[in-house]
């Protein structure tokens, strides 16, 4: 007996035909049950999905790894993802002790963490110093241009990091190693007035690129102080997002973290978006920015309508990137029995959305009417209060 993906939508099982009623037919020809499975949208779209929209999925499954002593990286950019021009992302791993070596860049950095502890350092450009260990739920920002490093503590770590450019490669930061490396000793010694066998061990061939390297644990934090000429910076470059008092919403919770609770993020607004089972982030978009998408938990659908008749569905699960281009409008449905988990992230200095029913309760009811043929006591049971997440039919 043949099983329809429609009959089987959100249980993901692998030998769905795209068949629904009358339309479609079996496949013959090759296949591979298991990516289809969890694409169940694209091999069978819903009836209303129609025209052509670029891809807006990538999963970091799918993405290169850079293997090396201390942990690992892999990151989903322009060139894995070519629509997400505005941000870029990387997933990386970080074992006890293992150290992303000391390095800057030209986008800003904004970090989740989704596993363990690390210890941050951050200079800025007047002397400001911070050494500061984060866990599960805290995030970072590294503005633009200012040097940093991060090491797992004990029970090493993963994490999360977004940068304000879709073109950003995690593999051409500025690392401190590389430098050294293209710099002749005698300008070293001159530089740091010590002589030059002062620099006779650096690391010298070129793959020897430290990026993610084995270290040991560092010291507790109250034993790992540099005393600077400024002391402490100014700025703040960590939050705990997750200890952050959520807006509750009748299908699960938000959390918002944007320049306006974290004055640091001047570039990368960000909201951590719990949907529980049955319930949808509603039908919105965004007057602002792209979405970046990193689902953390769960499992989902998003259905992205690009004006000028087309939409399109994606599936989504735990390690998945999701984008939406600007204002487009989208909903996200969680199609699993697990809360669905993730982040959207945006490049501004303020998350900002509007809602497809708020805007509707908002506007003199017979104009709502006389657009989609609803009756009055439909029109008067919109809700004005933006729902953010609905619960369950
Ligand atoms: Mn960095
Ligand atoms: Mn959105």
């Amino acid at each position: 007996m043949e099983t329809t993906i429609e009959a089987t939508r959100g249980t993901f099982e692998g030998d769905a035909e795209p068949i629904s009623g009358e339309r479609g037919a079996s496949i013959l020809g090759p296949r591979n049950p298991a990516l289809e499975a969890e694409n169940p949208s694209l091999l069978l779209p819903p009836e209303t999905d129609a025209g052509t929209i670029p891809n807006l999925k990538f999963g970091y499954a799918q993405a290169r790894n850079r293997v090396l002593s201390g942990g690992w990286g892999r990151e989903i950019t322009t060139r894995e993802l070519p629509i997400a021009k505005e941000l870029a992302g990387v997933n990386m791993r970080l074992k006890p002790g293992g150290i992303r070596e000391m390095h800057w860049h030209k986008e800003a950095e904004w970090a989740y963490m989704i596993a363990g502890r690390a210890r941050v350092t951050v200079v800025d450009a007047e002397g400001g110093n911070v050494v500061e260990d984060v866990g599960v739920g805290d995030l970072w920002l590294f503005p633009a241009g200012l040097p940093h490093s991060i090491q797992g503590l004990e029970e090493g770590c993963e994490f999360l990091l977004v940068f304000d450019s879709g073109d950003f490669s995690e593999n051409e930061t500025f690392l401190i190693t590389d430098w050294f490396a293209h710099t002749p000793r005698d300008v070293l010694a001159q530089n740091f007035g010590l002589p030059e066998e002062a620099f006779a061990n650096l690391p010298t061939d070129l793959d020897n690129e430290r990026y993610i390297f084995a270290g040991d644990v560092p010291p507790t934090r109250d034993d790992d102080v540099v005393a600077g000429p400024v002391g402490g910076s100014r700025q703040r470059f960590t939050h705990r997002m997750h200890a952050q008092e959520p807006i509750e919403a009748p299908g699960g919770r938000v959390r918002v973290t944007d320049s306006r609770n974290f004055p640091a993020a001047t570039t990368i607004a960000s909201a951590l978006v719990e949907v529980e089972p049955g319930g949808m982030r509603e039908l919105h978009w965004h007057p602002n920015a792209d979405e970046w998408q990193y689902y953390l938990g769960g499992k989902g659908r998003m259905t992205v309508f690009a004006s000028s008749g087309k939409a399109r569905t994606f599936d989504f699960q735990a390690g998945d990137v999701g984008y939406v281009p600007f204002a487009m409008g989208h909903y996200v449905q969680n199609t699993g029995t697990e809360t669905l988990t993730f982040l959207e992230l945006f490049k501004s200095d303020h998350y900002a959305d509007i809602s497809l029913q708020q805007w509707m309760a908002l506007t003199p009811p017979e104009l709502v009417a006389a657009h989609l043929n609803l009756d009055p006591a439909t029109v008067a049971a919109l809700r004005a209060d933006k729902q953010l997440i609905v619960g369950a039919p």
